[in-house]
This record gives structure tokens, C-alpha cells and sequence, in this order.
């Protein structure tokens, strides 16, 4: 059985915690084992994280920026093999992994050109003879705590710019796909960054706990659930450090009458379906406004019925497993109290089986209508295959639907119609929106986050958010009289 250990000060450790099971979701085998860091292996990341950044962010930026450089490099290099580790685990088709890597390394582009987005402002003769400059320094050992479903992109919205700012980084990922996050270890390690700079750090929330309570940690970065969001921000900020924590969603995609009704339907079923739902700007739900019901869920429907479900290893895959037992329960059984509270049922997931592949957490498409906001299948983030159509009179109560939501994440409207366009865009309580886009992920020179139960705290993910986050500012007021001049102290508070 391999066993999958921490990556501390340059080299792989061993934890003393449990163990816990790493399984293949298309078969559901056990296929690795995980070392779980305690306090004793979090103490010794931290120590040698503050060690580290010390001389890190002594650094010049022309060499932390040349090595950033070369981690994109490798980045590149390795995307396929770094594509079939994450597909292994999480059971997303390997294309699918691919793109991930590719928006994730976005970030790193972003970071290679941090000298420019962190660099400072300056004043002249703000007073006689008196100049101002602002700077903004490295926080100093910061943490990053990932969900599942995206293995390296979301740690990679963190930690380029982290590490480009002067910070050392540990990264706890999620235990149920964690290998990739030793592969960026690796990789970093051959960049040329010095040890203790980025480390891993496993575990489930004992560790996570260990970092919220460590004083040597400064700031933390969360992706994952809104309870644990909330969880994570809350003891962070109580235990004095800086912290963005981004939670769950229930992304809405709204389709007015004189949309493209085949395009709407392919771009949501994409938004719904890729990476089987399981994406915090996947579109579970479609509402339909006023015409647009009937022909959006007819063209819904063929192309959910399109869909080749099987292991995520198999190129003739589009979708894969959800990521475990639970998950596939909790879909079947959110769809079936929907059909059972009066739901129409359009395409039915729920007893596939991938042959060869009994064992695995397969789920197939499937397609509600005329389900209610009292539906669980509606109301709760399910973060599965499973896309339910509301139908509303108008853009008005579309509007106050998606409005009602406690999660902001994303939100889409496909419309033909500039005036609906705008009207959403700007009226939608959502932090990303998309026009004609279903899936509008911000590229990573924007920052990525959404509203309400969505976010915690106050700065986005990735882009000029993530610099500020990770970095705090200094203002400097500086004044060099000539040896011969008389400044005079004023006992009045100065002002010019
Ligand atoms: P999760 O909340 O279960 O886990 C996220 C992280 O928290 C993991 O590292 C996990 O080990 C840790 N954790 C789990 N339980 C904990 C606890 N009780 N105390 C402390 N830490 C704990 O999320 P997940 O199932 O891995 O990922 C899916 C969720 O992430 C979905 O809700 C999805 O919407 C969300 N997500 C949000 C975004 C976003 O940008 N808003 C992006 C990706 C995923």
C-alpha cells in the first residue's frame, strides 16, 4: 500500500497521526493510505516556514520571480502526468484534470508578474520638503486550507501569489485526493524554491484546527462547505489572524424566452454536468422564464441523455464518478424526495452502472422539473450531476428567486436581449456573473469570489485581492533636511 506522507522543509515526512483510506472513486478501492499531520508535525512545518520566509522574503524579486518562472515551466511539462494523478483520486475525466491544471496555472502567470501588481505607490513633497511612499510587505507563514474538487487549481489560486508576495506557504489539501498536492511539492523543489517556502501538511480537521490555533500562522486561506467556511473564519479571526474562507454555492442559470435554446442547453448541461456537478460553479439549477420552459427542458434533456458516464481514465469518458459513497447517496436521495414532493422526472441517474466498474460512485444525469424552492434537490448544495428546472413568470421573480439564496457564488443568464442582460447582471446577488457564459470563473488577473454564504471575510481569491491579502501595507514619511536648514518642531499638529 503506498502511503502518501507531508512535504516538510524540502523532504517527505512521516506522520505520526492515523492513517486514513485514499479510495479510487470508479472502483472504490482503497488505493492509498495517508499520513495525518498532529500538532507535533504542524509545529515543525511552522518552524520551518518562519525559518524559511525570513530569508525568502529577503530574496530579490528578480529571483523569486525567475523561479516562478520556471515552476510554470514545469508546470507545463508535467500537466499530463500531474492530470492522470488527479483523475486517480478525484475521478474526473483526465481532460477535464488538464484544464483544471490550465486554469490553475493561470495563477502562476499572474504571480511571474507580481513585481508589477505588488508594487508600491509614492508621493513627493507631500509636506515641505517631506515625501510619502507605501509598501506592501509579506504577511509571513500563511496557510491553505482545499476542498476536493479541484486539487491543484484552488491551492493554486493561493499559492503563487503567496510565494510572490514573500510569505512561506503550507498547504493542507483535501484527504480525499491529496497526491497532487505532493506533485506540486516536488515540482517546486526542482524550481529551484527554497526549503520550507511550500509545504503540505495532511489531514482532516485536527490539523486543520492545529493551524487555526498556531500562533506562527498569520493568515488563512479556505475553499470548501460554507459550515466549515464559517467554522474556519470564525476561529481564525478569534485566534487574531487574517482570514478569507470561501464556501459553498447553488449557482443559478437563468433562460429567458428569446434565448438560444440549444445553445443555453449545451453550455448549462456542461455547467451541470462536467466534472459530475461537482464544482462551486457548476449550475445545478435552470430557471426557466415564461416560453423558454419547454424547449429548454426538451433540449436539456438530449443533451443530458448525450452523456457517456465511466471511469475518468477512459477517454471516451465525459463525466465520472462523484467523489464517494455519501455523495452518491445524498444525490439519489435529494432527487427522489424531489420526484416523491411532485417533481417530473426528465432523465433518471440514479440506478446507472458502469460495467467492470460495479463498485464505483457512479451517479448518472439527471434532469428535475418543475421542482420548488422547498425541495431539498433545489435548496441545498447537492454537488452532484443532478440539474433541477424551476419555471417563473417573469426576469422580475427569476430575479427574487436567485435572490433568495443564501449562497452567491455564481449566477448566468442566456438572453438575446441586452436590457435583461444588464438588468440581472447588476441586480443579481451574486459575486461572478455570466452573460451567455454559464460557468463565468474570473481569469486570474480579476479576483475570484462570490457573496453571502458563498464568502467569508473580505478579499477575493487569486488576482490583485490575493495581493492584498497576502501582504500588509506600510506607509513611510520621510525627511531629509539639509544639514543647514531649520526645521522647526511645531507643538500644533502639523499640516502642510
Ligand atoms: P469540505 O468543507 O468538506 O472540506 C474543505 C476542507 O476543509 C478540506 O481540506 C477538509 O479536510 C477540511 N475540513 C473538513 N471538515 C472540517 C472540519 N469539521 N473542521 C475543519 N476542517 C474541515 O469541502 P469539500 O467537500 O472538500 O469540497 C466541496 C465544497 O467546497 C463544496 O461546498 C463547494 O461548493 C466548495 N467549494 C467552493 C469553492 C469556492 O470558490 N467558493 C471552490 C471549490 C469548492
Amino acid at each position: 500500500m503506498r502511503t502518501i506522507k507531508h512535504w516538510i522543509d524540502g523532504t517527505e515526512v512521516d506522520g505520526a497521526g492515523p492513517f486514513t483510506p485514499v479510495h479510487d472513486p470508479a472502483t472504490g478501492a482503497v488505493i492509498a493510505e495517508l499520513a495525518t499531520a498532529d500538532q507535533g508535525v504542524v509545529d515543525a512545518a511552522v518552524a520551518a516556514a518562519r525559518t524559511a520566509q525570513r530569508a525568502w522574503a529577503a530574496t530579490s524579486l528578480a529571483r523569486r520571480t525567475e523561479i516562478l518562472f520556471r515552476m510554470r515551466e514545469l508546470v507545463v511539462a508535467n500537466t499530463d502526468e500531474l492530470a492522470r494523478v488527479i483523475s486517480a483520486e478525484h475521478g474526473k475525466t483526465v481532460d477535464d484534470a488538464i484544464g483544471e491544471i490550465g486554469r490553475g496555472r493561470e495563477t502562476l502567470d499572474f504571480a511571474c508578474g507580481i513585481n508589477q501588481a505588488n508594487k508600491g505607490e509614492f508621493s513627493a513633497d507631500a509636506s515641505t520638503g517631506v515625501d510619502v511612499h507605501s509598501l506592501r510587505q509579506p504577511v509571513g507563514v500563511v496557510a491553505g486550507i482545499t476542498p476536493f474538487n479541484f486539487p491543484v487549481m484552488v491551492p493554486m489560486w493561493m499559492h503563487p501569489v503567496a510565494i510572490g508576495c514573500g510569505n512561506a506557504f503550507i498547504l493542507k489539501p483535501s484527504e480525499r485526493d491529496p497526491s497532487a498536492a505532493n506533485f506540486v511539492a516536488r515540482l517546486y523543489a526542482e524550481a529551484g524554491l527554497p526549503d520550507g517556502v511550500f509545504q503540505v501538511v495532511h489531514g482532516g480537521k485536527d490539523t486543520v484546527d492545529a493551524l487555526l490555533a498556531h500562533p506562527g500562522v498569520g493568515a488563512v486561506s479556505f475553499v470548501g462547505s460554507t459550515p466549515i467556511a464559517r467554522y474556519v473564519q470564525q476561529v481564525g479571526i478569534a485566534n487574531g489572524k487574517r482570514v478569507q474562507a470561501l464556501g459553498g454555492a447553488n449557482n443559478h442559470a437563468v433562460v429567458m424566452p428569446d434565448a438560444d435554446f440549444e445553445f443555453a442547453a449545451a453550455q448549462i448541461s456542461s455547467g451541470a454536468f462536467g466534472s459530475a456537478g461537482q464544482r462551486c460553479m457548476a449550475v445545478p439549477v435552470a430557471v426557466a422564464v415564461g416560453g423558454a420552459a419547454e424547449p429548454l427542458v426538451a433540449a436539456l434533456k438530449a443533451e443530458a441523455e448525450k452523456i457517456t458516464v465511466g471511469p475518468g481514465s477512459d477517454p471516451a469518458t465525459d463525466m465520472g464518478p462523484v467523489i464517494t459513497a455519501q455523495a452518491r447517496e445524498r444525490v439519489i436521495r435529494s432527487a427522489t424526495d424531489a420526484i416523491e414532493a411532485g417533481a417530473g422526472v426528465v432523465v433518471d441517474g440514479r440506478d446507472l452502472t458502469v460495467r467492470g466498474h460495479e463498485n464505483g460512485y457512479f451517479v448518472g444525469p439527471t434532469l428535475l422539473d418543475n421542482v420548488t424552492p422547498e425541495m431539498s434537490a433545489y435548496r441545498d448544495e447537492i454537488f452532484g450531476p443532478l440539474l433541477t428546472v424551476l419555471r417563473v413568470a417573469d426576469l422580475d421573480e427569476a430575479l427574487e428567486l436567485v435572490n433568495s439564496s443564501p449562497f452567491g457564488n455564481g449566477s448566468a443568464i442566456f438572453t438575446n436581449s441586452g436590457e435583461a442582460a444588464r438588468r440581472y447582471s447588476h441586480g443579481v446577488e451574486a459575486g461572478m456573473v455570466g452573460v451567455n457564459v454559464p460557468i463565468p470563473t474570473p481569469v486570474a488577473y480579476y479576483s475570484f469570489g462570490g457573496w453571502k454564504d458563498s464568502l467569508f471575510g473580505d478579499h477575493h481569491a487569486h488576482g490583485p485581492e490575493a495581493v492584498r491579502f497576502y501582504t500588509r501595507n506600510k506607509v513611510i514619511t520621510t525627511r531629509w533636511p539639509h544639514r543647514d536648514s531649520q526645521v522647526e518642531a511645531s507643538m500644533s499638529f502639523p499640516s502642510t
